[in-house]
């Protein structure tokens, strides 16, 4: 038992004493009452008989004498209905007789009926009962003090004697109520021993229903308790007291020294394993994920799930990367380890980010959001691994907050401009239109290049605003150009995600006045990986619309044939990588032959990237590629530029064709199919 039940415990065994006690006090109380009664009723008889057969009472209450007649009689008296003692008194409270006077030969004058002093025979306060007795109210009292050589219990009895209705004194009669007393007190005793009996009973059951009470209200509260500071699912700590053990260490080592390590973890394929799985099995996951990091540790060190399948440890006593090191490898091992899930053999894998107490950071919230970017390195560097926080990420963070803001501010201003980059059909000889690329102007930083502000924007969100605005522009530009111009717009994958893009493109037409066909859409094959159904709905609706749709730097991503067969692309554009790779490696040349073969089998156009030199332009054209854009034909530049000159590719192409073809050719160890030019 605690300590509060023992005290709870005493309180009731002395609320217990003390019901017993006043229990005792009460019965002795009524037992004493009876024992009073019994002694009234008896002096009462007595004093009936002592009138009744005592004559001349008148002599006897003034002289205190008796006749013979009268003394043989209360000789008689002395001893009738358990009355052992009697004294007569007169009016005035002067002592007449005693019984023991009784058996004296001759009866005694008191000297206070000599001197005819009053109420002295009775001291003070039995002078008050006198009157009181006198005025027609009986007096009686117990007495439990020992008479000498007498009873040890009696009742002390004052009754007056009248006469014809007037008081002539007043009788003491001691009544004996020791065996009365004694009959009672065995009464009480048994009634005691009942009572006492039947309050021990009630009493136990009442602990005992108490006990059990208290031990399920105790088990509830250990488990309150207990749910407060631990996650329910796995049994490690939860967030709120993860931190507060954080913090405490924390503060620990600035007064004692002690060092530790803060350790994020975060599961690299949970989300697809509870999905294939479910959600019962996922949650075994995260048990199993917690054994195997307990595992790993020592008793001191800390283990919490903050959420999800994010975990996190407290590595007590090492505070250098050479001495977290083998613990993080250890976590890492444990983590890649298949978990058997009654049948199923799952993999998760978890990426570790570690910061240390002292040089990474002595603030609780600090740490954790150093760890926390830590964490974030270890996913970056491929997953599975650990990382150390660095202080360069910080750096590289704050840039890309500042980035972030500017860009935010940038929408709307004229800090963002659309540069129009030409492509050229026909073999290059003519304009067929332009590829619209966003540009920032930043206000310190001069030009930023979309390849750096673009990923930002796409995982700020902000592309969709951007993408609009290019969109839109790009549309309202195309409308003033020559008839035969179309123009080419970049999407991003975001852009697909509102459900808005079919209506955005429906309504910058309208509002552009441009033909549906002169607009191309770009999109890259990153997009069809993530949920190509509701991609490719998306992508029909914009076909629908009447817009030509390309698939962009082709070749660079997964090249799964299954995109080409899903879509009926429009274009696909071959990456600049291999336009640049061309004539150096004749193995690209057998790459780009087949991707332009299978392009035109699926009655797709090819728009050749990157183009810089005469002689990657006569190679692609030899090989069949039907649009061609880059540096050799044409940079990106302002709309204000552009002079919409049809043939500006032939004037680029010096040397004869031929030449080229021929160096290019002996290189390659197959055979070319026949290609179909100006497809
Ligand atoms: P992209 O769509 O593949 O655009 C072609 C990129 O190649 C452009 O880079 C262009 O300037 C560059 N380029 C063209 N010819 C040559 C050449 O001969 N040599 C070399 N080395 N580069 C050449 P830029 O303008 O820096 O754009 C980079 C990427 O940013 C674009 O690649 C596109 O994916 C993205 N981007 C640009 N504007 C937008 C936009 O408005 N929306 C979206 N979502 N993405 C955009
Ligand atoms: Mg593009
Ligand atoms: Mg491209």
């Amino acid at each position: 038992m605690r300590k509060a039940d023992w005290k709870s415990a005493l309180v009731w065994i002395a609320a217990f004493i003390l019901t017993l006690a006043v229990m005792g006090w009460i019965t002795r109380q009524e037992s004493d009452r009876q024992l009073e009664q019994d002694a009234g009723q008896s002096a009462m008889r007595w004093s009936q008989l002592f009138t009744q057969t005592v004559s001349d009472l008148d002599t006897v209450f003034t002289t205190g004498q008796l006749t013979p007649a009268a003394r043989e009689h209360l000789l008689r008296l002395r001893k009738v209905n358990d009355v052992f003692d009697f004294r007569l008194f007169d009016p005035s409270g002067r002592l007449l007789l005693m019984a023991e006077d009784l058996e004296k030969p001759e009866l005694p004058v008191y000297d206070s009926i000599k001197n005819g002093i009053g109420d002295q025979a009775l001291d003070g306060s039995k002078a008050s009962i006198r009157k009181q007795v006198l005025g027609g109210t009986s007096y009686i009292a117990l007495q439990r003090e020992p008479w000498s050589g007498g009873p040890t219990v009696y009742g002390e009895v004052y009754l007056p004697v009248l006469s014809g209705g007037k008081p002539l004194g007043v009788v003491e009669v001691h009544v004996d109520q020791t065996q009365r007393a004694a009959n009672a007190a065995q009464g009480l005793t048994r009634i005691a021993a009942i009572v006492t009996m039947l309050l021990v009973v009630i009493g136990s059951v009442a602990t005992y229903q108490y006990v059990v009470r208290l031990r399920k209200q105790r088990k509830a509260e250990d488990k309150v308790r207990y749910l407060a500071h631990h996650d329910a699912l796995s049994g490690a700590m939860n967030r709120a007291s993860f931190h507060e053990a954080l913090r405490r260490t924390a503060g620990r080592k600035s007064q004692k020294g002690t060092a530790f390590s803060l350790l994020r973890i975060d599961l690299d394929r949970f989300k697809e394993v509870n999905e294939a799985v479910g959600h019962t099995l996922g949650d075994e996951v995260l048990r199993l994920t917690t054994q195997r990091l307990k595992s790993c540790l020592r008793e001191d060190d800390k283990v919490a799930r903050l959420g999800g399948d994010e975990f996190a440890i407290l590595l007590i006593g090492e505070a250098s990367q050479n001495t977290v090191s083998p613990f993080a490898k250890r976590i890492a091992d444990a983590l890649a380890a298949p978990i058997d899930l009654s049948g199923h053999k799952v993999r998760c894998g978890g990426s570790i980010g570690i910061a240390i107490y002292g040089p990474d950071g002595t603030d609780p919230d600090y740490l954790m959001s150093k760890a926390d970017q830590a964490l974030y390195r270890a996913k970056a560097a491929g997953r599975g691994t650990f990382a150390f926080y660095d202080d360069t990420l910080d750096r590289q963070m704050q840039s890309k907050r500042e980035l972030t803001r500017d860009l935010r501010q940038a929408i709307g201003s004229d800090q963002l401009i659309v540069f129009y980059q030409p492509q050229y059909g026909n073999d290059g000889d003519l304009l067929v239109g332009y590829e619209a690329l966003v540009r920032w102007k930043h206000p310190t930083r001069g030009m930023v290049s979309p390849g750096e502000f673009i990923p930002l924007a796409e995982e700020t969100g902000l592309i969709d605003e951007i993408g609009l605005w290019v969109l839109q522009k790009a549309c309202k530009d195309a409308s003033k150009w020559p008839s035969t111009l179309s123009v080419a717009v970049n999407l991003s994958a975001n852009q697909f995600a509102g459900g808005r893009l079919v209506k955005q493109v429906a309504r910058a037409l309208q509002d552009s006045n441009l033909p549906p066909q002169r607009l191309g859409l770009e999109i890259t094959e990153s997009l069809l990986m993530t949920n190509s159904d509701q991609i490719m709905e998306t992508l029909r609706q914009l076909a629908a619309l009447g817009v030509s749709i390309a698939m962009d730097d082709f070749g660079t991503g997964y090249s799964s044939l299954a995109y080409l067969w899903r879509f009926p692309f429009d274009k696909i554009k071959i990456d600049q990588v291999f336009t640049k790779n061309l004539v150096k490696d004749p193995k690209v040349a057998v790459i780009v032959r087949s991707i332009i073969t299978l392009a035109h089998s699926l009655d797709m156009r090819v728009n050749a990237e990157g183009v810089e030199t005469r002689s990657q332009m006569l190679a692609l054209q030899e090989l069949g590629c039907n649009e061609f854009q880059g540096f050799l034909l044409g940079r990106p530049g302002p709309e204000k530029d552009l002079t919409h000159v049809g043939h500006a590719a032939s004037r680029s192409l010096a040397s004869p064709r031929g030449e080229v073809r021929a160096s290019l050719f002996a290189t390659i160890p197959m055979e070319l199919p026949a290609l179909r030019p100006g497809h």
